[in-house]
This record gives structure tokens, C-alpha cells and sequence, in this order.
């Protein structure tokens, strides 16, 4: 496992359209055991490959719950991941993103989303995830899209002690 170099605006990469995986090799694991390192070292609770330099559809997620502690942490790798659905219903959080270092804003996001990609071995997987994991779903998979959370705020700020509590991804 090799610890990646996380891109940061504006480079490129963060805003090309990343390429479908149609190949689901030892590159693929390889890939996927580099992003879980970095996102664990950073420390971040999701990372998009495009954020690592790769311009592959390819996320990784580690969490929790929010509001309770002892829920142990649980790790999502989505290959080629989807929104198949998205609730109406939303809900404003503040996000940070390790890809836009010294900023965190407010952002809007379904409660309730419906990630539908495949695992390492190319088996379709259904993930439905609500409140702080559907917004990091939602987060990663803007990134393979090319998109940031500060295209989707207009309320951003540069965070202060005050401001600790928020994660990045
Ligand atoms: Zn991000």
C-alpha cells in the first residue's frame, strides 16, 4: 500500500469526467488498497480516485454513524458507483473536502440516497445510506463527475477552532 498525493484545485483532474472500470484486476486492488490508505492517513472518511491523480469511477468510504460512537466504522469500496435513487427530501451539512484544503461551506444533499456500483470483483452491489454517509456517497461520486461541493454552496468559509467537528472527503 503506497500513501497517494492528494490532488487539490485546481488541477485538472478534479474536473474531467472519470472513465468507467471495465476491468476488475490486481491494478483495481492495488488502486483501491492505495485510496484506502491515504483516505485513512489524511485523515478523511471518503476518497474519489480522481482525487489520487486516477481518472477511474472509483470511491472509497469509511464511517461510522454520526451520532453514535460505538457503531463500529464500516468501509464501502464502489466500483463504477451510481445514484439510482435520491430522497427529496434534503438536509444542509457542512462539508470539507481534501481536495480543497482551508474551506469548508454548507451544502444541500438528499437524506436519503440509493448507491447502486460494483464490488472488487465486479459483482453488483446496492448500498442505501442516509444522513452523513448519503452525503459522502453524494461527495464522491460529484468527484467522478468533476464536480466539488463549493460548485454546489455559495456559503463557504475558511474554518476556525470553532469549526472542528467537520470531516473531510
Ligand atoms: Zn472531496
Amino acid at each position: 500500500m503506497t500513501i497517494r498525493e492528494i490532488k487539490t484545485f485546481p488541477e485538472e483532474v478534479l474536473r474531467n469526467k472519470a472513465q468507467p472500470v471495465d476491468v476488475f484486476d490486481e491494478d483495481l486492488v492495488s488502486l483501491v488498497d492505495d485510496m484506502v490508505e491515504t483516505m485513512r492517513v489524511a485523515p478523511g472518511v471518503g476518497l474519489a480516485a480522481p482525487q489520487i491523480g486516477v481518472s477511474k469511477r472509483v470511491i472509497v468510504v469509511e464511517f461510522g454513524h454520526e451520532e453514535d460512537e460505538n457503531i463500529p466504522k464500516r468501509l464501502y469500496v464502489m466500483i463504477n458507483p451510481e445514484i439510482l435513487n435520491a430522497s427529496e427530501e434534503t438536509v444542509n451539512g457542512i462539508e470539507g473536502c481534501l481536495s480543497v484544503p482551508g474551506l469548508i461551506g454548507e451544502v444541500t444533499r438528499s437524506q436519503v440516497v440509493t448507491v447502486r456500483g460494483q464490488d472488487l470483483n465486479g459483482k453488483p452491489v446496492k448500498v442505501r445510506a442516509q444522513g452523513w454517509l448519503a452525503r459522502i456517497f453524494q461527495h464522491e461520486i460529484d468527484h467522478l463527475n468533476g464536480m466539488l461541493y463549493t460548485d454546489r454552496s455559495e456559503n463557504f468559509w475558511q474554518p476556525d477552532d470553532d469549526d472542528d467537528d467537520e470531516e473531510s472527503f
